[in-house]
């Protein structure tokens, strides 16, 4: 049986995960807010991707940039003239659609019905008519195509717009006619301006990297696959600096690098995959995606570029500030010095929503399972988040079997000796397989059961999530055992 994203945004809501934006005032569209469970699992993957960039690797340092830039940045990058999507609005139920996903829909709906040569015909003339920007040719492929709108069922088009995605806002209280000022569309050019004093004050040399992560915003026109696509969410880029000519090699390293994460996070590899860009922007010389199967199909979780002197180059030329750097490393070939060059980039961006999203769809399981025994016995289903130890919100519960005889004292003293290494709660309340039962629900790998026996030696019972084995141990063993288990 195939896990639906509908359970798992029930699930995420349930046990404290994700909320919808605003909730109480009926949501606020592609918005969402994470729970005290989502945002302890957030924070330990913005934690380990942070640990994997900056100290594993010794020569990539972090940044933490201002969401706020200045305008020109948006120009040099190419987001005010080219960051657009092709817009159209229905006029019956006046509801907006990316003119370019209602014709793959229709693409998709061809090859669904067995005749995939039609739907690659239909994507094929989209993509040249969206390469030429023939909006009006855009409208008429969806009225030929004869597509309706999915609410109102009526084919009542308005003319294609391209739409640019940037959020601005009215940035100078001293000065009306200030240019809007944006929220940033992407991480990245943080990393880009900030080059030289990040180059020269942790004295970096090529190759380098620059990692930040941060809050993005885009002005998404589709919002239907949860926080899969947000209109404010969160990335994680790192920006590699390199010697021009060098940039496929370290293409292919941070390719294989980046999939590596994923798969030691228990993204299993069948599940992930790599997706060369058949058009690469305008940018790039090298472009792929790293794809996970969400229950909605297979869909990117982080880009890999070779964006080769462009942003730099870009900012060198509205900012005229030289953005080079001196490399007096020997060039073979010359037997000189390779000396002053705009740095090539080998950009990796992951969203950390999306991120989170293909862990927590990776982790729900349903299962059946067996309890008790003889006359006792009975199959039951229980639900639980499979994630690993190093992500869990919550690394261990403790659990006294009972509230009296001194067992809570004792489970109490255990929580406070755990409490400075690890998130660990404690719970006295219900039957202990309620509790367990819980557990299971939000994925804490550990649950510790404190009872007479530990009274008399200072044992007790650890029972691990995933098998349900308990086994007996030492109290001062407990911070090594799971201290082993939740390391990355
Ligand atoms: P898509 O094609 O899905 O719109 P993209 O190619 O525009 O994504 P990039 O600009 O390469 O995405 O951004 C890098 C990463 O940022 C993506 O791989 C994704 O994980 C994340 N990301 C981008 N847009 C969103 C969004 N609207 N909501 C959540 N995450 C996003």
């Amino acid at each position: 049986e195939t896990t639906q994203l509908k359970d798992i945004v029930a699930h995420a809501k349930e046990y404290g995960f994700v909320f919808q934006s605003s909730e109480i005032y009926d949501g606020l569209q592609a918005v969402y807010d994470y729970g005290p469970n989502g945002v302890e699992l957030k924070n330990n993957l913005k934690r380990l991707w942070w640990e994997a960039m900056t100290q594993l690797h010794g020569n990539v340092v972090g940044i933490d940039a201002a969401i706020f830039m200045h305008p020109l940045t948006w120009k040099a990058s190419g987001h005010i003239d080219g960051f657009n999507d092709p817009m159209v609005d229905n006029l019956d139920s006046k509801k907006r659609y990316r003119a370019d996903v209602l014709l793959e829909e229709k693409a998709a709906e061809y090859e669904n019905a067995g005749d995939p040569a039609r739907g690659a015909a239909l994507t094929a003339e989209m993509g040249r008519l969206l390469t030429e920007n023939d909006l009006a040719g855009v409208r008429q492929l969806i009225i030929d195509e004869k597509i309706l709108c999915p609410v109102s069922k009526t084919g009542n088009w308005t003319e294609v717009r391209q739409f640019n995605l940037m959020f601005s806002t009215q940035g100078s209280a001293v000065d009306s006619d200030a240019p809007p000022v944006y929220l940033r569309p992407e991480t990245a050019q943080g990393i880009f301006v900030n080059f030289l004093n990040v180059q020269k004050s942790a004295r970096m040399k090529i190759p380098f990297g620059i990692a930040q992560i941060g809050k993005a915003f885009r002005n998404e026109i589709v919002a239907r696959q949860f926080i899969f696509r947000m209109r404010e969410f969160e990335q994680m880029e790192m920006q590699f600096f390199v010697r021009p000519g060098t940039e496929m090699e370290w293409y292919q390293t941070w390719k294989a690098s980046r999939r590596r994460f994923h798969e030691a996070l228990g993204l299993p590899a069948a599940k992930l995959r790599f997706h060369d860009h058949d058009k690469l922007a305008h940018y790039a010389n090298a472009a792929v995606d790293i794809e996970y199967e969400f229950p909605f199909g297979f869909k990117e979780i982080e880009g890999i570029h070779s964006r080769t002197d462009f942003d730099l180059g870009q900012h060198q030329a509205l900012s005229r500030k030289k953005q080079q750097y001196f490399d007096n490393d020997i060039d073979e070939a010359t037997g000189k010095p390779y000396g002053n060059y705009v740095p090539y980039v080998v950009e990796t961006s992951v969203g950390a929503d999306r991120l989170f999203l293909a862990t927590l769809c990776q982790a729900y399981q349903e299962e059946t399972i067996t309890e008790g025994e003889g006359e006792a016995q009975q199959t039951k289903t229980r639900t639980l988040l499979r994630l690993h130890p190093a992500v869990a919100p919550v690394k261990a519960a403790i659990f006294p079997l009972v509230r009296k005889d001194g067992l809570p004292e004792k489970a109490e003293q255990i929580f406070n000796e755990l409490r400075f290494d690890f998130r660990v709660v404690m719970e006295e309340r219900d039957a202990i397989g309620k509790r367990y039962t819980r557990q299971d629900l939000i994925g804490t790998p550990f649950c510790i059961a404190v009872d007479h026996q530990t009274l008399e030696d200072d044992t007790v019972t650890v029972r691990h999530r995933d098998s349900r084995e308990q086994t007996r141990m030492p109290i001062s063993a407990l911070r090594g055992y799971i201290g082993e288990a939740v390391s990355f």
